[in-house]
């Protein structure tokens, strides 16, 4: 397909052009750029404390934006919700929110990356103490890093469609033990769900919550059309940037949106399935529990959704903004 295209040009665009900052800049953050305890550095260079409850405890939120064609999309409504989500885990932010936004722009200069993951995570932090476990003696840490575009789904996948199946062996935590409304690292139920696919032959999972319900799989949100309809679930899963957008992009082609719970039966009888992510787009489901969904190919509504996506990213609206590279140091 066109779009499809232009994702793959740009793709082999952007690997040309991150190996040539690697191998030929003077800029030492040229190709990846970290931001930690007020320091710009390579991101080869960027550690953190092991003592960070961050590691220790995943004691930590995060947000991930994408810079497609040197536009970060969405950047403030990813900060507001990190911040939203920081203030569920009582974390205090040691810098306000265009202080963030600063420095996730920053990043991205300094990276010189036209296409980026653009991570920023907030920790408890450390206490003076190696190891300190009061809660109170911490200084919780921000750290931001701008790599270079990182695909949950590839180019290809996106295209193409991939297989899921249905975990049988895990369960999502949910809003009563780890909230997944929190953006978070806690994946142990997401890998364990991931191997699962492995071992059945399929490329990701969705994972159902401990009511049996439809969550998310590791990395996206998970959406299905049916009867005009776009479906996707109302608890349980992470407020995705990329899902938002996609719902937008639905109604504006004459889709109704609802969100709701979803059980297996409900998604095993989709027209269409697809998972949404900052990184990777959106990506059509073909196959579930080894069926074909729908006819077995990339539905239309799934189609268009996508295109659509990738068509806003280079068009000038407020969702995108340019990133200033021309003040690098
Ligand atoms: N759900 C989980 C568990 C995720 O990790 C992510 C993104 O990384 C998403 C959903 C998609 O969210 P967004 O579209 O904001 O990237």
């Amino acid at each position: 397909t066109g779009i499809g295209q232009v994702i793959m040009d740009t793709v082999a665009g952007g690997a040309i052009r991150y190996s040539d900052y690697v191998l030929s800049s003077d800029n030492p953050c040229a190709g990846g750029c970290a931001w930690i305890e007020g320091r710009y550095v390579a991101s080869a260079e960027a550690r953190i404390s092991i003592f960070d409850a961050g590691f220790g405890h995943s004691d930590v939120t995060y947000t991930v934006a994408s810079v497609w064609h040197g536009n970060i999309f969405r950047l403030d409504e990813h900060v507001e919700r990190f911040l939203a989500g920081a203030a569920r885990m009582r974390l205090e932010s040691p810098l306000g929110k265009q202080a963030i936004i600063d420095i996730m722009k920053e990043c991205v200069a300094r990276s010189e990356l036209r296409e980026a993951y653009v991570n920023v995570s907030l920790t408890r932090g450390f206490g003076q103490r190696p190891g300190e476990k009061n809660i109170e003696a911490l200084t919780s840490q921000i750290y931001a890093y701008a790599i270079p575009y990182l695909w949950v789904f590839t180019p290809h996948e996106q295209i193409g469609g991939i297989s899921a199946v249905i975990a049988r062996e895990v369960k999502r935590a949910g809003a009563n033990c780890i909230d997944p409304q929190v953006k978070n690292y806690q994946w142990g139920d997401l890998l364990r769900a991931t191997f699962e696919a492995q071992a059945r032959g399929a490329r990701t999972a969705f994972l159902l919550d401990a009511d049996n319900y439809l969550s998310e799989g590791p990395g996206f949100n998970v959406c299905m059309i049916k009867e005009g309809k776009v479906l996707t679930p109302s608890r349980n899963v992470l407020p995705g940037i990329t899902r938002k957008t996609a719902l937008e992009i639905a109604v504006s082609l004459g889709l109704e949106v609802e969100l709701r719970d979803i059980d297996s039966e409900l998604l095993k009888s989709a027209e269409e399935v697809f998972t949404t992510t900052t990184a990777g787009g959106v990506t059509p489901v073909i196959e579930l529990d080894g069926q074909p969904v729908g006819d077995g190919r990339p539905g239309r509504w799934t189609t268009a959704i996508r295109d659509r996506y990738w068509a806003l990213m280079d068009e000038p609206c407020a969702l995108i903004e340019p990133i200033d590279y021309s003040r690098r140091p």
